[in-house]
C-alpha cells in the first residue's frame, strides 16, 4: 500500500551537470509523486565542499525545468520543510549529531590521517575488511574536552553495534539483508564541520517527511548505514526503491567514454525533451506491454515502481534517435515552426527573410527525412541561401553536355507561367523532356543540382515551388555558367 500523499525527493549533488541517470531518478520520483498525489521535492546535497562547481545548482534547476519536471518543493519554493540546500542546514546536522553523541550512538574521533592510513595498510596486509577500529570510542569525557579546547581536529563517527541484522525491503530488489559487522563506523560530521552525505541525507529525509527513497542502485551499499541511523535516532524508516544501473551497450556502467552522459549535451544536440524523457522513462521501466511512445502526462498515468526492473538498463543511442524522430513527426505545425525559428535564430541564417508560410512548406517537405529540427538548416541550407558549391560526385554522375541546354529550355518555359504551382513545374519538365527526346531523369538530376547544389533531399518540385519561379530561374542561370563537365 502506498501511503496517502507520499513525499519523494530528488537529491542531486551539484557537480556541474545533470547526468542522464540523474534525469531518470528525477523522472521516476516525479512520476511516482504525480501518480500517487504526492509531492516531488528537490533537495540540493552540497556538503562535499571539495566538489562544488559554480553555477551547478542553477544549471540543474534549468535542466529539470526544460525536461518538464517541475518540483513542488525545493530551492525557491518552500513547502514548510526548507531550506532545501544542505549547506544552509549545518546547525540542524550539528544538533542531531550532538544528540547521537549524548546517547553514545556516535563518538568523537581525533585520529590523524597518518594513523588511519597505517590502520588501513595493516588491515590490507591481513586481508581484513578496512574498517575503523573504534580506537577513539574509549577516550573519556575529560580528555575529549581537553582536546576540543586545544582545537584538535576531529570527526564524529557512528558507533555501529556488532551483529545486528539490517533488513531492507526494497520495492524493486526485494529483501536485501546486511550484517552490521560489515558496516564501518561511518563519519557523520567531518572536520570541516560539514556533515557527510549519509548523515545529512537521513536527517533531511526524516525532517522533510520523505516516505519513499527512490534512487540509483549505486546507493544500495550505503543503505545499511542509513537504516542504522534511522534506528539509532529512533525514527521511522522510509521505503526504499533502488533503480537499476544504466549500462553502455557493452554492458559496462554508462560512462562518458562511450558517449554523452550530460542531459545538456543531448539538449544541445537537438534532442526534444519529449523524446529524451520518453526514452529515459523506458530505461528500466515498462508498462508490461509493447507500448513505447509516451508523453509525460501519459507516463504519469502508467508508471509504477513495481514495474521497474532489477536488471541494468542499456542506454541505446539508436533508440533515442528513433524516439526523437517519432516525437518530431507528432509535432503540430505551430510547434515545429517555433522549434525551427529557435534553431534559425542561433544559426548563421538568423537574418533570413522567409515568412511562416514558406518555413512551413520547408518543414512539410523535409519533416520525414530528419531526426533533428536543425537538420532542416543543415541539409536544406539551399532554402535559405543559393548554393555555395555544387557536389562534385553529383556533377560527374548527372551533368552531361546537354544539361545546360535542357535546363535553359526548362527555365524559359516556366518563365511564361504566372505563379506556377508544384504541378506546373512537373508538367513543364515532362514537356521539355519529351520535346528533347530525353528521359525525365536527364533534367531532374541536373535541375536538382542547379537549384540545391546537392543530389538528395525532398521532392524536386517541392523545392522549386518553395524557391519560386524567379529564384529557380536565377539559380539555373548561375549553375549553367559554373557547372562544367
Ligand atoms: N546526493 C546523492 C546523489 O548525488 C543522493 C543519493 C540519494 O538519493 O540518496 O545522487
Amino acid at each position: 500500500m502506498i501511503s496517502e500523499n507520499p513525499r519523494v525527493r530528488f537529491a542531486p549533488s551539484p557537480t556541474g551537470y545533470l547526468h542522464v541517470g540523474g534525469l531518470r531518478t528525477a523522472l521516476y520520483n516525479y512520476l511516482f509523486a504525480k501518480k500517487n498525489n504526492g509531492a516531488f521535492i528537490l533537495r540540493i546535497e552540497d556538503t562535499d565542499r571539495t566538489r562544488l562547481v559554480e553555477g551547478a545548482v542553477e544549471n540543474l534547476i534549468t535542466t529539470l525545468k526544460w525536461a518538464g519536471l517541475d518540483y513542488d518543493e525545493g530551492p525557491g519554493k518552500d513547502g514548510g520543510f526548507g531550506p532545501y540546500v544542505q549547506s544552509e542546514r549545518l546547525d540542524i546536522y550539528k544538533k542531531y549529531t550532538d544528540e547521537l553523541v549524548r546517547q553514545k550512538k556516535a563518538y568523537y574521533c581525533f585520529c590523524t590521517s597518518d594513523r588511519l592510513k597505517q590502520l588501513r595498510d595493516e588491515q590490507q596486509k591481513t586481508s581484513v575488511q578496512s574498517k575503523y577500529d573504534k580506537h577513539c570510542l574509549h577516550i573519556n569525557e575529560t580528555e575529549i574536552s581537553e582536546k576540543l579546547k586545544n582545537n584538535e581536529p576531529y570527526v564524529i563517527r557512528l558507533n555501529v553495534q556488532p551483529d545486528e541484522m539490517i533488513r531492507i525491503d526494497d520495492i524493486i530488489r526485494g529483501e536485501v539483508i546486511f550484517n552490521s559487522n560489515v558496516v564501518d563506523d561511518q563519519i557523520l560530521l567531518k572536520s570541516d564541520g560539514y556533515p557527510t552525505y549519509h548523515l545529512a541525507n537521513v536527517v533531511d529525509d526524516h525532517l522533510m517527511k520523505i516516505t519513499h527513497v527512490i534512487r540509483g542502485e549505486e546507493w544500495l551499499s550505503s543503505t545499511p548505514k542509513h537504516i542504522l541511523l534511522y534506528k539509532y535516532f529512533g525514527w521511522e524508516i522510509p521505503k526504499f526503491a533502488h533503480l537499476p544501473l544504466l549500462l553502455n551497450p557493452d554492458k559496462s556502467k554508462l560512462s562518458k567514454r562511450q558517449g554523452d552522459v550530460a542531459v545538456e549535451d543531448y539538449r544541445a544536440k537537438g534532442y526534444l525533451k519529449e523524446a529524451l524523457v520518453n526514452f529515459v522513462a523506458l530505461l528500466g521501466w515498462s508498462a508490461g506491454d509493447d507500448r513505447e511512445f509516451y508523453y509525460l502526462d501519459e507516463l504519469c498515468e502508467s508508471f509504477s515502481l513495481e514495474r521497474v526492473n532489477k536488471a541494468g538498463a542499456v542506454f541505446n543511442i539508436e533508440k533515442l534517435q528513433s524516439m526523437n524522430f517519432a516525437h518530431l513527426q507528432k509535432k503540430s505545425d505551430e510547434e515545429f515552426l517555433k522549434l525551427l525559428k529557435e534553431e534559425l535564430a542561433v544559426s548563421s541564417f538568423n537574418n533570413h527573410s522567409l515568412n511562416d508560410e514558406k518555413l512551413l512548406l520547408i518543414i512539410h517537405s523535409m519533416k520525414e527525412r530528419i531526426n533533428f529540427v536543425k537538420e532542416i538548416i543543415l541539409n536544406g541550407s539551399y532554402f535559405l541561401t543559393r548554393p555555395q558549391s555544387y557536389d562534385l560526385e553529383a556533377i560527374k554522375k548527372h551533368w552531361t553536355h546537354e544539361s545546360a541546354q535542357l535546363l535553359q529550355k526548362f527555365a524559359k518555359t516556366i518563365h511564361d507561367i504566372e505563379n506556377p504551382l508544384k504541378e506546373d513545374y512537373e508538367n513543364v519538365l515532362h514537356k521539355v523532356a519529351e520535346e528533347a527526346g530525353v528521359k525525365n531523369a536527364a533534367i531532374i538530376h541536373p535541375l536538382r543540382l542547379a537549384v540545391s547544389g546537392v543530389s538528395g533531399g525532398p521532392g524536386l518540385f517541392d523545392i522549386l515551388f518553395i524557391l519560386g519561379k524567379e529564384e529557380t530561374i536565377d539559380r539555373i542561370n548561375i549553375a549553367k555558367e559554373l557547372v562544367k563537365v
